[in-house]
């Protein structure tokens, strides 16, 4: 598929170039559907090998970020902003001011925040030039960490799917297989050990791996072993793609739910979960709780109003197990079905967010 078709055959309301040519900044900004309000999503920064590798990226992930925010409930749409360049040699103070004058360019339409290789710092340099960012210093009112907000509705979803398969909220006679315990992993399992959950859990960095054994009584397990364990609820924190038809082959586990982004390989393999009869938690819903954490940075932020927020996980994935059933579908649909349908919901009452700057009238752009 050609670039003009994937921009407009993914339903996309405005795709952006930028580049600041005293800066070597290239940039792609990708807003998906603004019909719940303004598109909120990270910006990624990676030496992509073209640049129709970074606008796929940033098509495919926007689109993602508008069915994230959807079911989670938040009054944004999706969006998500893609930098070409090498994250070890090109940043720079002034770099990053120019990408955050191309974000207050697009008036509020786009509100950015980190993603893969772009941190808190850096946000804090696009502050300097816009205030649609989030994911910025506490010092400035942002949020800080969202890691342990993920965890938390990771754990949310979790309750939620070992209630629905089990009809019991008593972690102590269960266990579950921990895939990376890094930022969000390693919260979850001291949530888990705290209910009394055996765990077991593996990492590619010996130095976090102790740590969860040492600190919080998991058991370490080889990197292929955590495929192979009596664990019934295998819980991704690490990488995208580790649902796949070699895995699944070893799986004996009833329940997926962690946070890692892009679980399954693919919808075929999604199918191969519903057949089996394993409960799948969808990715994109039990790990929205970063995502909630740093939208709540715009209403003036309040930890224990994110908590709260972070906590409805639980009552979203409950409604998608109960669509899934009445459906007769695999719950990685009901969750799409969930997004759509709130969004086709409220178009009947928003429009494409437009700031007050850029409202149309008759047609034409007013300046207010
Ligand atoms: P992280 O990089 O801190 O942790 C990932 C861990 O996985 C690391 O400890 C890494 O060593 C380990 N790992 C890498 N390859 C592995 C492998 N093959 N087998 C086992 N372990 C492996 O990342 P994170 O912030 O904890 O995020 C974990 C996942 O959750 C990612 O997929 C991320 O996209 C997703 N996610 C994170 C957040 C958040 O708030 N941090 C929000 C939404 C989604």
């Amino acid at each position: 598929m050609g670039i003009m078709s994937s921009i407009t055959t993914m339903g996309h309301e405005e795709v952006v170039f930028f580049h600041a040519r005293d800066f070597g900044l290239t940039a792609i900004v990708a807003i998906h559907d603004t019909t719940l309000g303004p598109a909120l999503g990270g910006c990624r920064m990676l030496p992509y090998n073209s640049d129709e590798e970074a606008l796929r990226d940033a098509l495919r992930l926007s689109r993602g970020m508008t069915y994230k925010n959807a079911v989670a409930g938040l009054n944004l749409g999706g969006g998500k902003s893609v930098i070409i360049g090498d994250p070890k040699k090109d940043k720079s103070e002034a770099f990053f001011r120019a990408f955050g004058r191309f974000i207050e360019s697009l008036a509020g339409r786009y509100i950015t925040a980190e993603d893969v290789n772009t941190s808190v710092e850096d946000m804090e340099q696009i502050f300097q030039e816009t205030t649609h960012v989030v994911g910025i210093p506490i010092a400035h009112g942002g949020s800080g960490d969202p890691s342990p907000f993920t965890a938390l509705g990771t754990f949310r979803g979790i309750q939620a799917a070992v209630a629905r398969k089990y009809g019991s909220a008593d972690f102590s006679r269960l266990s579950f297989a921990v895939q990376g315990a890094g930022h969000v992993g390693i919260h979850l399992i001291q949530m888990l050990r705290k209910e009394n959950a055996k765990v077991y859990v593996t990492d590619t960095d010996a130095e976090r791996l102790n740590h969860a054994v040492e600190k919080f009584g998991a058991e370490s397990v080889g990197l292929d072993e955590i495929y192979q364990t009596d664990a019934q609820i295998f819980c991704p924190c690490a990488l995208g793609g580790t649902i796949n038809p070699q895995t699944l082959e070893q799986l004996r586990c009833e329940i997926i739910a962690g946070a890692a982004n892009n679980q399954l390989e693919n919808e075929a393999t999604g199918e191969e979960v519903h057949r089996r009869g394993i409960l799948y938690v969808p990715d994109y819903v039990i790990n929205a709780g970063g995502v909630i954490n740093v939208a709540i940075e715009r209403q003036g932020y309040n930890r224990d109003r994110a908590t709260h927020q972070v906590d409805r996980i639980y009552d979203i994935v409950k409604l998608i197990f109960a669509l899934a059933e009445q459906e007769n579908i695999p719950t990685y649909k009901a969750a799409d079905r969930l997004a759509e349908k709130r969004i086709n919901d409220l178009a009947k009452v928003h429009r494409p967010y437009l700031p007050a700057r850029r409202r149309t009238i008759n047609g034409r752009h007013q300046l207010s």
